[in-house]
């Protein structure tokens, strides 16, 4: 995915102004942190419309910066931005830092009107309604860099979902209410296309798989895993099985071209185990994952590994339930885990590879990863269907050692701090309704959501350091009546 960079200007400056412009807007290009498509300096409305109508046709073209480098009338603007379908930062920097205050001059005067090109541009883009980010700075500011950057994981985040297809392995946990939700709409709003098969027909890819890839993919387990000896002794069997499974789902998901599933314990068919392993490590790759049913957590689990992949902060994310807690009085924390389907990426150390039984589906015994989230500053996002629309709800949280080894514990799991408290921050997921599975982010924050969630015209409520409950109460209710506002008739 590319982004685009646009520069505004006009004709009245002459050839040698516009040049200098030119010259100028490259190098500001350039600095930026991320790659960027330099265009030429746009100077009239006929230009400014067709490069945004390029701009929205171009499905390698994730979103557009524009900097109005010198005064670019606004008007001229109208048309491109009623036309551009694609995510926009309005970038208000200058090619200087320091003012030459000895030697300036009319011609510089000139030359560096950003401080109110930009103006004449906010007004038309507020006036039209244009949703964008607004990011001010010299672009040789990190915060500048870092705050265009979240934005481009967001554009690659949306231009992900726009094309996303999610594989359903039957259907929802039955009577579970907060995995549940409208699947038109999400793909009117998102763009991703949810749908369901039955179950046998993931079986028949893995009954299909064959013995030498079996054999391959266990030698790989035992490589990148500590297996314990009875998956490699007489428990083998059901290594291999677990083996087959990826194996299968792989082939289904390639085949259909799918980048997110999800499978449910309900719905088994002909599985032998519920899927572990197999989701774990296609998790790992970049697969999105729900469990029961869970589309919505699948989309956002798929969105925010696509969002941090390439040059991205370290980090890991995973599929996440919220499981348990430790109420000791000011040092509570949460314990995150699932039956087995947590990410590896998001491990402390080199996960254990381990057989246990699972004491709900009936089937037999699943094979898992086993191991402890690395400690670290991380976000919990959860997404809910409240109805009329979708809510997205994101938590700041502080990933921590648990307090002591949990060796009686057979899934893997993170033990965390949220932000800014622990009865802040779970009175305040209540109230507004979020949803016990989310995606666990160490790569994705959120500056890079709330960049999302405005892309997407979707609600977001941050709960952070700086979240009190009373505040928090009045911002669900004015979102309330905003967002009906918003979606009009
Ligand atoms: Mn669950």
């Amino acid at each position: 995915m590319t982004i685009w960079f646009l520069t505004g200007s006009q004709g009245l400056y002459g050839e040698d102004t516009l040049r200098q412009v030119a010259e100028q807007s490259r190098r500001i290009a350039e600095a930026l942190p991320v790659p960027v498509e330099w265009k030429p300096v746009l100077t009239d409305a006929a230009a400014i419309r067709r490069v945004m109508l390029e701009a929205s046709a171009d499905d390698s073209c994730a979103g557009v910066i524009a900097w109005m480098h010198t005064f670019s009338p606004a008007k001229m603007w109208i048309a491109g931005l009623d036309a551009l379908r694609k995510p926009l930062l309005h970038l208000h920097t200058q090619a200087n830092v320091e003012l030459p205050w000895s030697s300036i001059d009319m011609d510089f005067m000139n030359l560096n009107q950003a401080a109110h090109g930009d103006r004449e541009f906010g007004h038309i883009q507020t006036r039209l309604g244009v949703p964008r980010k607004t990011v001010a700075g010299h672009v040789s500011d990190p915060r500048v860099g870092e705050r265009v950057e979240a934005w481009a994981r967001a554009a690659t985040g949306l231009a992900e979902l726009r094309t996303l297809k999610l594989a359903r392995f039957g259907d929802n946990m039955r009577d579970v209410a907060v995995t549940e939700g409208d699947k038109v709409e999400a793909q009117l709003r998102f763009g991703v296309s949810v749908n369901t098969y039955g179950v046998n027909e993931l079986v028949e890819a893995v009954d299909a798989a064959s013995d030498a890839d079996v054999n391959a993919l266990v030698k790989e387990y035992e490589e990148l895993y500590r297996v314990t000896p009875e998956l490699l002794g007489e428990r083998r069997e059901s290594l291999r099985y677990a083996a087959r499974i990826e194996l299968g789902l792989r082939h289904f998901l390639e085949g259909g071209g799918f980048r997110a599933f999800t499978t449910n314990f309900e719905d088994l068919g002909g599985l032998r185990q519920l899927p572990g392993l197999a989701v774990q490590r296609l998790m790992a790759d970049g697969y999105g994952f729900g469990g029961e049913g869970d589309w919505k957590t699948s989309v956002l689990l798929r969105t925010l590994k696509a969002m941090s992949a390439g040059g991205a902060p370290e980090g890991g994310t995973s599929f996440m339930e919220d499981y348990t807690y430790d109420l000791t009085p000011g040092q509570e924390v949460i314990l995150g885990a699932h039956m087995l389907e947590v990410c590896p990426s998001i491990a402390a150390d080199t996960p254990s590879c381990e057989i246990h039984p699972l004491g709900i589906g009936g089937r037999e015994d699943p094979v898992r990863l086993v191991f402890d989230a690395a400690p670290g500053p991380g976000v919990v996002v959860g997404l809910a269907d409240m109805g009329d629309r979708f809510r997205l709800v994101a938590n700041e949280i502080d990933i921590v050692p648990p307090a002591e080894p949990l060796p009686a514990l057979p899934v893997a799991r993170a033990v965390w701090k949220p932000r800014p408290d622990f009865r802040t921050s779970t009175e305040s997921w209540l109230t507004a309704g979020a949803p016990h599975h989310t995606v666990l982010s160490t790569a994705v924050g959120a500056e890079e959501l709330s960049d999302l969630a405005d892309m997407l015209g979707v609600e977001l409520l941050v709960i952070d350091a700086g979240t009190t409950s009373r505040q928090f109460a009045k911002e669900l209710r004015w979102n309330q009546a905003y967002y009906r506002l918003a979606q009009g008739f």
